[in-house]
């Protein structure tokens, strides 16, 4: 019918305008790796923030106590526990607890969260078990993962620059008149509240002396920065870390003297890690649809972040709403657009990779989904493969500019090719639900960065899932900064 016929085409057109062929993809990680250079040479030179994290050395494996971590990310907060066991004895034991902050702690002040968070803390703190405590006398340190865009002035201090995947931002004056910025997140269960411009770690600090917790705050790390730290601890060979979950983002060493914008003395390692903050690049080279400019226009956060509304979990599963949605007002699910399809993001990325998982030859997940969750229950099973063909354009365009990103990356590195006679090796350190979850995507993404890597360098790049590396990599840093070794 006219109908069918008028969906075909508005497919074809999306999946037209999402094409990843090899040639755009390396395109991308060359201006990728150019904006790499830029975000280096001077502050603000890029749209790539290349923050300095100030860990110039990543955990060597000679840790060694009981640590703690705290991960506040985009989607949950967690606080973990680990005893180290220095040269040789890697991770003797750990524990976590995963808290979810309710809705009404956060409508207060940022005072009120850190209060939460610190009092969550302590009672964690509390059950300690009797061969799982510090060394007598010796306070606890603590290492504070925080997913969000940070200036560092030290391992131990940073400001908040700005909120990402999807914190709404209200500027209004706490108690002690001074701004403060009351965040929550979008469409999601999680709210979270906290101060542009302050010092994270000193928001924290004074939140766990009100609590009467003795716990000091050695270090405060990005995730992808725990991640790197944690799966160097697990292999030697990670020097990349890239975390692909609600949002995105990445980490890699790099050389101190290539850091034109590093005033400081060079770290006696030579090295420091850097926080690509990656989600904000863009390129004219990103292939960019309609359905994109609608979500980045509509966002809270438009213009910015526009790669990591292309490439991650908050994201993908709404670009493919958006195009169902397209189609249903050309009548491809009767005369009507299905009211609860025109709700931004209710179809999350997690139910959308539910439906194109579906091998049932039916696919009976995919009707499922389309009637729980958005009353659609007169679908044809060729309208079905219709739209788990659409969760594959979203997916496939994602996952393979996640791996023209991280090429990107390694070639920044100068890892993308094999020099005579060398044997080096290169690890990938990856974490996040999106990763960690989505089958497809993570296929896609591993297949595409061999394509665009060749046989033989591909053999000497290795992607390593690190699971809750950020959390215990944290905790490792706070080791490796310890203030009382
Ligand atoms: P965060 O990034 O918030 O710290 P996670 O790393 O756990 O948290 O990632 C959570 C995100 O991963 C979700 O927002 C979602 O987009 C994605 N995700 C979780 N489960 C799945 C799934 N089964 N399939 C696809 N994506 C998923
Ligand atoms: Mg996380």
């Amino acid at each position: 019918s006219g109908k069918w016929v008028k969906a075909m085409e508005i497919v074809k057109e999306f999946e037209e305008s999402c094409r990843t062929p090899i040639s755009k993809l390396k395109q991308v990680a060359d201006a990728m790796t150019v904006e790499m250079h830029a975000g280096l040479a001077s502050e603000g030179g890029s749209k790539l923030k290349m923050l300095i994290t100030y860990v110039d050395s990543l955990p060597t494996g000679n840790e060694k106590g009981l640590f703690y971590a705290l991960d506040l990310g985009g989607t949950n907060f967690r606080v973990l526990r680990v005893l180290l066991g220095g040269k040789d004895g890697g991770i003797l034991k750990q524990q976590f607890k995963e808290v979810s902050i309710p809705p009404n702690k956060m409508t207060g002040s940022s005072a009120a969260l850190f209060d939460y968070i610190a009092a969550e803390l302590a009672k964690f703190v509390a059950q300690e078990e009797d061969d799982f405590k510090p060394t007598s006398g010796r306070p606890r340190e603590l290492g504070f993962t925080f997913s969000f865009p940070v200036m560092q002035t030290s391992i131990a201090s940073g400001t908040l620059l700005r909120w990402t995947k999807g914190f709404s931002i209200d500027e209004t004056v706490s108690d002690n008149g001074s701004p403060f910025v009351f965040m929550l997140i979008m469409h999601s269960v999680d709210l979270f509240i906290g101060r542009v411009g302050q010092d994270v770690v000193a928001e924290l600090t004074k939140a766990l002396e009100r609590q009467g917790l003795e716990m000091r705050v050695s270090a405060l790390v990005n995730d992808t920065v725990g991640t790197l730290a944690g799966g160097k601890y697990a292999n030697n060979d990670v020097v990349v870390s890239v975390i692909l979950g609600t949002g995105s983002n990445a980490a890699y060493v790099e050389r101190a003297q290539a850091i034109p914008k590093w005033h400081g003395l060079l770290p006696k390692s030579g090295e420091m890690v850097i926080n690509m903050e990656w989600g904000n690049f863009r390129s004219s080279h990103l292939p960019l649809t309609e359905y994109d400019q609608a979500l980045d226009a509509e966002s809270l956060n438009p213009g910015e972040q526009i790669y990591e509304k292309v490439i991650s979990g908050m994201y993908l599963g709404e670009i493919f709403r958006r195009v169902l949605c397209r189609m249903a007002e050309e009548a491809f699910f009767g005369d009507i657009v299905p009211p609860k399809l025109k709700e931004p993001f209710i179809l999350g990325t997690p139910v959308m990779s539910a439906m194109h998982h579906d091998t049932s030859p039916d696919l009976k997940v995919a009707a499922n989904n389309l009637k729980d969750i958005l009353e659609i229950s007169n679908t044809s099973l060729k309208m079905r493969k219709v739209i788990v063909q659409l969760c594959d354009i979203v997916a496939t365009r994602g996952a393979r500019l996640s791996a023209a990103g991280l090429l990107g990356i390694l070639k920044k590195m100068g890892r993308d090719t094999i020099k005579e006679g060398e044997k080096q090796k290169t690890v990938i350190a990856m974490d996040g639900g999106l990763y960690e979850h989505y089958e497809e995507y993570r296929n896609s993404l591993e297949n595409c960065l061999k394509e665009l890597l060749g046989e033989e360098v591909c053999k000497t790049i290795k992607i390593e899932h690190s699971n809750d590396g950020s959390g215990i990599g944290a905790a490792l840093l706070a080791a490796s900064h310890s203030q009382y070794l």
